[in-house]
Order: C-alpha cells, then structure tokens, then sequence
C-alpha cells in the first residue's frame, strides 16, 4: 500500500460550496466512497474498489463514507 499518492497533489481550485464529482482513484469512473485516512487525506473509490480495499482501509483506522 502506497503512502505517497502520485496524484497527492492535486489542488482544488473550487471552493468546496461546489458540486464536486470525484472520481475513483483506481479506475476514474464516479466515486460512490469517500475514505478519510488516519493520517489525512481523503481517497476515493467506486462501489467496487470500496469492497476490494474495505477491509484494509478499515484495518489501518481509517473512516468510509458514501458520497450520495
Ligand atoms: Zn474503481
């Protein structure tokens, strides 16, 4: 498991009063997940990469929420 992302970097440029459509991390289609890591930052993933990473991202503390 990575703990630098490659794509970290990403700024949003738009205030978070916005209508934001994440994307998943792994596969870029729309984001049903949001997962807020224990040392900060948020990943995002779709209904599938959810349950694929679920229980590890559960194992190391952090917190998953729906996008909807
Ligand atoms: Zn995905």
């Amino acid at each position: 498991m990575n703990t630098t992302t490659p794509a970290g970097n990403r700024e949003h440029p738009v205030p978070l009063l916005h209508t934001r459509v994440e994307r998943c991390d792994r596969c870029g289609v729309s984001a049903l997940v949001v997962v807020t890591l224990p040392a900060g930052g948020e990943l995002h993933f779709c209904g599938h990469h959810a349950r694929v990473h679920a229980t590890r991202l559960l194992e190391i503390g952090a917190a998953l929420r729906s996008t909807l």
